[in-house]
């Protein structure tokens, strides 16, 4: 492809580093190549310049002869030592040519001379020539590669050993490094590594097939091999365990700086084609680097180091959700090590009931006609002694994952009736509880006899308790969903549908099911006001609640338009920080305790103790739960 073909869209013809004191030359470099479809980079110095050609891999440098500090055969020279920047290449501005100074540009490696002033189109020309000539030769190369990868890819040749040509593995790497840190045992230098993974490892899967995968594997690690050499011979490279992932460790003595500007050169060959079953594929990378804090000592140190300092790499190469990443990525102390946080985190779910870390927080449900306080939702947190608070958010599908879900899902469940119970003896009224219930408890508890055994345990009138379960779980099993919320009802406590909306939200099955509430997600809630067909779906469900008779609730209603907008509609409860956030125990205790018996709790206590305030109550009598959750 042309780059004049690729111009279409900005940048997509390339991306141009410009280092240039004179900002009126900046300016007119920028506008001519930027109509020409290129990206641009600026700098006003060298070493600024060299900085953004290290981090930002430019596919070409323009740079002026006459910088102030740091002039442009000297950065030139820099960009040439590096091997991150090596092959980029550099055209020269210049005021008036010197035969001294083209004799010297072109001992230093320089591409081209442009004379300023010159015209856009020369400009953009002594580019496109420049960027054609390398993809030329990049070309060419990967042809000959291909074509001896081509060769490899003969069942005969794939299925063999590919260790002879392959990359070590991870026993290998962690004999090597520590072979290299011996002989340098007296410096206190941290151990810098990366890792690059393939990303759509599953799609690769589907779309190549395991032959030509293992081809791919092979290749991947050639390139990896490759650089790993370029870049000194004590610059290892292993295979880490699964397909695609891959761990870069750097020798005693690399700065952090270099490290990340050389893992960026790998991701950026790792990118381009590769040759499988005679056509081109392209495979999609991200890659992370990180610095060991500690000093290493004695090998079994270093392998403890090896261990973190690559799982914090790790953590690194992964993009935030959402976030396409072209760049490397360094890993701070803030990040969590996801991988190590998982691995500890599940390790202690296994302790956290018997230790005492679980409570449990209440979330105030509102009759949204009446503003009273129906019931409340019992959320668990964790408290973990190192990581803090931990949300359910991340813990639950860990413990649905390791089985503990189970542990901490009757635990909940006992707790919970256990407090409302509590309350209810001291007079507050707090109407009903609703309790999580997980797919997993779904498909391996006996629900309904848990929920018989803690009311009874307790004796908690069953119309307190509502369970909830999940569209998604119920849709899992439809089967052993129908059983257990027919069980569970037979002894009096009802059942909300979940997280409504987020899953197929299929109105169609909920007609084949009795229960008793749904809960539109709070996804579909937020600012439902600003989405015509929001409302409309919100219309649809409330509609089709009045004929089949369950109540409906709105999640995550977080300002009063969005309340209003319900209200009107008569969706009947509503859940949401607009109301209260989930609130502990003693915050709970604390909004009911100033008030005569037999007063409701309304949402304006909620709001007066939420701004300290005394929490007032209104007259009303304690509803019977079950005729309150009706609405
Ligand atoms: P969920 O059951 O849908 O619970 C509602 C979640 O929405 C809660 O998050 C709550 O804090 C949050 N929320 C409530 N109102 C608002 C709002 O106005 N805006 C926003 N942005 N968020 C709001 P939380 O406590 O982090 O719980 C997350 C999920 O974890 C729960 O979603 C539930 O699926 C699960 N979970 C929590 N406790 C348990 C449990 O004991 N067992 C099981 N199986 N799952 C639980
Ligand atoms: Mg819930
Ligand atoms: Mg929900």
């Amino acid at each position: 492809m042309s780059a004049d073909s690729r111009a279409g869209r900005p940048g997509a013809a390339g991306r141009v580093l410009v280092i240039e004191d004179d900002l009126a030359v900046i300016r007119v470099v920028e506008r001519s190549l930027r109509a020409a479809g290129f990206e641009t980079l600026a700098a006003l110095e060298g070493k600024e310049g060299i900085a953004l050609a290290q981090s930002r891999q430019p596919d070409l440098v323009l740079c002026d002869i006459g910088l102030p500090g740091l002039d442009g055969h000297g950065v030139l020279q820099c960009l040439r030592q590096d091997e991150a920047t090596r092959d980029i290449p550099f055209i020269f501005l210049t005021g008036s040519i010197a035969h001294d100074d083209v004799r010297l540009g072109m001992r230093l490696g320089a591409d081209d001379y442009l004379t300023k002033p010159f015209m856009p189109k020369d400009l953009v020309e002594a580019v496109q020539a420049r960027l054609a000539r390398r993809r030329q030769i990049t070309e060419g190369m990967q042809s000959k590669l291909a074509a001896m990868m081509g060769r490899l890819d003969l069942p005969t040749a794939a299925s063999g050993a590919r260790g002879d040509v392959g990359l070590p593995d991870r026993r290998q790497l962690e004999a090597d490094v520590a072979a290299d840190w011996r002989q340098r045992r007296s410096e206190a230098s941290p151990l810098i590594a990366g890792v690059v993974r393939a990303l759509d490892v599953d799609r690769n899967d589907a779309r190549l097939g395991h032959v030509a995968l293992e081809s791919l594997q092979q290749q991947v690690e050639e390139r990896i091999a490759a650089a790993a050499a370029a870049h000194g011979v004590a610059c290892r490279a292993a295979r880490l365990v699964g397909f695609g992932r891959f761990g870069v460790v750097f020798p005693p003595g690399v700065q952090l700086a270099a490290a990340t500007a050389a893992m960026q050169a790998l991701l950026q060959t790792l990118r381009s084609a590769y040759w499988l079953q005679g056509g081109e594929v392209f495979v999609q990378f991200s890659a992370g680097v990180a610095a060991g804090a500690a000093p290493v000592r004695d090998d079994a140190s270093l392998r403890e180091n090896l261990t973190q300092v690559l799982l914090q790499a790790e953590t690194a190469s992964r993009p935030a959700p959402g976030e396409a990443r072209q760049s490397v990525g360094v890993f701070r102390d803030g990040m969590r090590a996801g991988p190590v946080e998982n691995l500890r985190l599940d390790a202690d779910l296994h302790h956290a009931v018997e230790r005492g870390q679980l409570h449990v927080v209440y979330q105030p449900q509102v009759e949204l006609a009446s503003d009273v306080v129906l019931g409340f939702e019992a959320l668990v947190r964790w408290q973990h002694p190192e990581f803090g608070t931990v949300s359910p958010a991340h813990f639950i599908p860990l413990a649905e994952q390791n089985g503990t879900i189970l542990r901490i899902g009757e635990w909940v469940l006992w707790e919970s009736c256990r407090q409302v119970a509590d309350w209810l003896r001291r007079g507050f009224p707090v109407g009903r509880v609703a309790v999580n219930v997980s797919a997993v408890q779904m498909q391996e508890a006996d629900v309904p006899e848990l929920v018989r055994a803690a009311l009874a345990a307790h004796a908690l009138d069953p119309c307190r308790l509502q369970l909830e379960i999940t569209e998604s779980a119920v849709l899992h099993d439809l089967a052993r969903a129908k059983a257990m919320i027919r069980d569970v009802r037979e002894l009096g406590v009802s059942v909300a549908i979940d997280d409504f909306g987020t899953g197929q939200s299929s109105l169609a099955y909920l007609q084949q099911l009795k229960f008793d509430e749904l809960k539109i997600d709070r996804s579909f809630i937020q600012g439902v006001e600003r989405h015509s067909d929001r409302i409309a779906i919100v219309e649809l469900i409330l509609n089709l609640a009045e004929k089949l008779g369950f109540t409906v609730t709105a999640e995550g209603i977080e300002n009063e338009v969005t309340r209003d907008l319900l209200t009107s509609r008569r969706c009947q409860l509503g859940q949401g920080y607009h109301f209260a956030r989930p609130m502990s125990v003693e915050a709970v205790a604390a909004v009911m305790s100033g008030r005569r018996p037999g007063m409701l709790l309304t949402a304006a206590d909620l709001a007066r103790a939420a701004r300290g305030g005394e929490a007032a109550t209104r007259s009303g009598g304690a509803l019977p739960p079950r005729d309150a959750s009706a609405g």
